[in-house]
């Protein structure tokens, strides 16, 4: 199992949950060439070690806790969490057509601010 992160990133993309994972699964980092072209971050699921730090960290509680407790409206996004490897434009550009998809999917929760988004995922 892996912490999986999720829209209100989109929009946000604030790189605080980067700054406290102790093991840097978390990517691109504002120093890595693909932080300009993602349209939010996303969580390495083989190098996550379910520490739970980066979730208060999140300013708009876009990190669940497993895929298990992913949203299902958020449940794309697990395989773009997945996809994405730092230095490889194809899973970019595979995680980027996840997310496109996704956000063409939920035109209401991105008419909703980043900040009130998690709260409409149960919804
Ligand atoms: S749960 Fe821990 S290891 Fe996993 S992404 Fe968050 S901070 Fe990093
Ligand atoms: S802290 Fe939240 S909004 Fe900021 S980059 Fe991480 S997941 Fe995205």
């Amino acid at each position: 199992m892996a912490f999986v992160i999720t829209d209100p990133c989109i929009g946000t993309k604030d790189s605080a949950c980067v700054d406290v994972c102790p093991v840097d699964c978390i990517h691109p980092r504002k120093d890595e060439p693909e932080f300009a072209q993602t349209s939010m971050l996303f969580i390495h699921p083989d190098e996550c070690i379910d520490c739970g730090a980066c979730v208060p960290a999140c300013p708009v509680a876009a990190i669940y806790d497993s895929p298990d407790s992913t949203p299902a409206s958020q449940k794309a996004l697990i395989e773009a969490n997945s996809a994405f490897r730092a230095g490889d434009a194809g899973t970019l550009a595979q995680a980027e057509a996840i997310v496109k998809a996704h956000v063409s999917a939920h035109a209401d929760l991105m008419g909703i601010a980043p900040a009130e988004r998690a709260a409409a995922h149960a919804k």
